[in-house]
């Protein structure tokens, strides 16, 4: 079934006690596109990027099946900017730039060939772009997943109300879901964030594994115990890509589908991890997918 997702595209400089990046291939969508496309082809791409960003990215993302026509390329501007660096535990970071450049004055354009999508994946940027690509669909998707992060918290609360009211799904981390709501507990978190509109709410939990709530109903995945970690950025969209795709490729819409779902998201994101930016998910192999899920099925599994 046909996917959008729109995200930034991005160049990160990332600080892990394991060593240091210049500015790397990075951004929401680059991750959410390349996790997407171990199920849908094509993954269509709505960002921009400015006239620094490197043709051989762009042609590695659509080697993987993303299709970049609604991503916009300006000249004369700048890519935007991230820069993070890990504390010890690597489940927390501290973001140490963001320069938004193209991203500042971002206005979508949603292409002809795009419209009537199914699924749409609204990536990490300004919920002000987020709403207008939801407006710019002539068609409402069946289901709207949506990520957003504590920057636009703290810059845009209004604007990310609106746009939550229009979704279907939420995907945030538990201190983004305590700073959005207030609570610490995150069961009653939950029940603040579904009342502002998402029906259904993910949690993730960094490397403790993910929450999925739904109309007084939970479900917990596992966090896979791994021996390498070694760049946790962007495995909050690579899972949003794998649950996204997962979704996309079997028309699921309901929490039965979306827990198997989180499951496909968790797995995908647990390779993000063991390399520096994206490189881990480039080439990355429906087999090896597959063995990693079933990891997490074992892990879980128990009778009593
Ligand atoms: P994650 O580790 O999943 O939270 O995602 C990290 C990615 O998000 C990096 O590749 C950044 O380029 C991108 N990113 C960081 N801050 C922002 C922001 N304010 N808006 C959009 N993308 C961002």
């Amino acid at each position: 079934m046909s996917l959008v997702v729109v995200g930034s595209m991005a160049f990160d400089a990332i600080e892990t006690p394991f060593g240091k990046t210049d500015k790397i291939l990075g951004g929401a969508a680059t991750y959410i596109a390349l996790a997407a496309s171990q199920f849908v082809k094509p993954v269509n791409a709505i960002s921009v990027v400015g006239n620094d960003f490197l043709q051989s990215d762009m042609q590695m993302m659509e080697s993987h099946g993303a299709n970049l026509e609604g991503v916009q390329v300006k000249k004369d501007e700048k890519s935007f900017f991230w820069s993070g660096r890990y504390h010890n535990d690597m489940n927390s970071r501290d973001t140490l730039v963001t320069e938004l450049n193209v991203l500042g004055t971002f206005d979508p354009v949603v292409p002809e060939s795009y419209q009537g999508c199914e699924y749409l994946m609204l990536g990490n940027l300004s919920p002000d772009v987020q709403r207008q690509v939801i407006e710019r669909l002539q068609t409402r998707p069946k289901l709207i997943v949506m990520d957003t992060m504590n920057f636009w918290m703290d810059i845009a609360l209004d604007s990310l109300k609106e746009t939550l009211k229009l979704i279907d799904v939420l995907v945030i981390n538990d201190e983004e879901a305590r700073q959005l709501s207030g609570s610490y507990s995150l069961k009653v978190a939950a029940k603040q964030i579904m009342e502002m509109g998402p029906k259904y709410l993910v949690i993730k939990k960094g490397e403790h594994g993910a929450l999925l709530f739904h109309d007084g109903q939970v479900f917990s995945a596992p966090g896979l115990p791994l021996e390498e970690v070694f760049d946790p950025t962007g495995a909050g969209d690579t899972f949003a890509g794998g649950f996204i795709g997962y979704m996309a490729k079997t028309g699921g819409q309901d929490f039965e589908d979306m827990k198997r779902a989180v499951i496909f998201g968790s797995a995908l994101a647990s390779f993000c991890v063991e390399k520096f930016g994206p490189e881990r998910l480039i080439g990355l192999e429906e087999a090896e997918m597959n063995a990693r899920v079933r990891e997490f099925v074992s892990l879980a599994h128990f009778q009593i």
